[in-house]
């Protein structure tokens, strides 16, 4: 890298960075890309990001993942690959994949599949036949739509069987999982969702699957980041495949991996990343999860890991005491979701999203479960504090947060309470900087 006195252009500040760098260079040759790009940077250091699925990224992050690994054809893995020229692909991913076995203590993991729903197809295909039964919890209870939704692929080719949340605890009901498992003999279990704020019991999970000959996967998109430290108890030994998304808690690049301790299985994930439904690797991306695992591995990772947890019960303890219902009766992890309708009975998550995001708050309206409202509507806000313990947000500015959001919601999309909050909190994210 340049130093500063070395850069031509002379226009090093303190605060320059490979990335003022970027722009800098788009600049000169697509204005059009580098302003987007600049609106984009600007968005995200202005604005409280609180969607439970995103994250900031570290500059190494970042910048591994644009950088010359792009370039490369390196279908296969490492020492069987199908063209030449992949010494350093080799090396960035046996990297990759002995820091992923370290973190999660696991025997075998393949970090090719290019997101999180592509780990879940090299998954099925790897633990199932077309034609056979997965139990899963529907995406309208929480799950995710790779799980078999039925107009995504694991819907189309796969029998799917649901079970569902307790009506009135709003938690996973074991009994009812095992009773439903008997009944419907799957051939996979799932566990592990996207709008689920407590613990899963994964020892539990193990012992049902056991029960009806079926194999466990736990598909820790969300979690992988508690789980990796210990914040959430570990998928492993209980689940014979782990996947996982690497973009979420886990703070790595966009992308994801599948895991697992049994040699067999592990054997035929690989076949079914590639050939079975990727072509080439993205090499690039990677390098990057290789850079994101190295600093998982560091205990900086496990306090920040914590801190996501103390934020999200803070956050949870100010808006239960402003009158908001959450279900499940509040947070064990990074998320919450948020029952609107004891705040306000006409309050739905469309309108909420909508006023928070022209207020600087950027969330998404999520179905609640029995949610009497459709999808494009719902009752409900998923809330989650990922990014926000990124920038250095602790349990008091979780306090000023709530009142925020609740000042927006209560104003009933009021503009001008919608404008000065837009104010407040660009002052506020001045002093909470985006990693650089
Ligand atoms: C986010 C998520 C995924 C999918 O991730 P993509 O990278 O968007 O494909 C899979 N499973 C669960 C439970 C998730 O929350």
């Amino acid at each position: 890298m340049q130093t500063a006195k070395e850069r031509p252009s002379g226009a090093a500040s303190p605060s320059h960075s490979m990335s003022d760098d970027l722009l800098a260079l788009l600049g000169g040759v697509d204005p059009q890309v580098s302003q987007i790009l600049a609106g984009e940077r600007e968005r995200q250091e202005s604005t409280l990001e609180l969607i439970a699925s995103e994250n900031h990224v570290s500059a190494a992050v970042m910048h591994a993942a644009g950088s010359w690994m792009t370039n490369k054809y390196a279908e296969g893995y490492p020492g069987k690959r199908y063209y030449g020229g992949c010494e350093f692909h080799d090396q960035a991913e046996e990297l990759a994949r002995n820091r992923a076995k370290q973190l999660f203590g696991c025997a075998y993991a393949n970090v090719q599949p290019h997101c999180g729903a592509n780990a879940n197809i090299a998954a099925f295909m790897a633990l199932m036949n077309p034609g056979d039964t997965v139990l899963s919890l529907p995406i309208k209870s929480g799950g995710h739509l790779s799980h078999g939704l039925k107009v995504n692929f694991s819907g189309t080719f796969y029998k799917v069987a649901d079970y569902s949340l307790d009506p009135s605890t709003e938690l996973l009901d074991y009994d009812e999982i095992e009773r439903i498992a008997r009944e419907c003999q799957p051939k996979l279990i799932i566990c592990g969702y996207s709008a689920y704020s407590r613990t899963i019991d994964f020892a539990r999970f193990r012992a049902i699957a056991d029960t009806v000959g079926a194999l466990l996967m736990a598909d820790i998109a969300h979690i992988a980041g508690l789980c990796a430290t210990g914040v959430h108890p570990s998928p492993f030994p209980f689940a014979h495949v782990v996947t996982t998304t690497t973009h979420k808690t886990l703070r790595g690049p966009r992308g994801g991996m599948v895991m697992t301790n049994d040699e067999e299985l592990a054997t035929k994930v690989d076949r079914k990343v590639f050939p079975g439904s990727q072509g080439g690797p993205l090499m690039h991306i990677i390098a990057a999860k290789a850079v994101a695992f190295g600093e998982a591995l560091r205990p900086e990772f496990t306090s920040y890991c914590q801190q996501v947890v103390k934020n999200a019960k803070a956050l949870a303890a100010e808006l239960q005491s402003r009158g908001y219902r959450l279900c499940a009766g509040g947070t064990d992890n990074h998320l919450m979701l948020v029952d609107l309708r004891a705040r306000n009975a006409d309050l739905t998550g469309a309108d909420a999203e909508k006023w928070l995001e022209r207020s600087g708050i950027i969330c998404n309206k999520n179905g609640i479960p029995n949610d009497p409202r459709p999808p494009m509507v719902t009752s409900g806000l998923r809330l989650g504090t990922p990014a926000l313990t990124t920038r250095g947000l602790r349990e008091p500015q979780m306090t000023r947060v709530a009142t925020w959001l609740d000042e927006v919601m209560g104003s009933k999309g009021d503009a001008s309470t919608s404008a000065r909050v837009r104010g407040e909190i660009k002052e506020f994210c001045r002093d909470f900087p985006l990693p650089h």
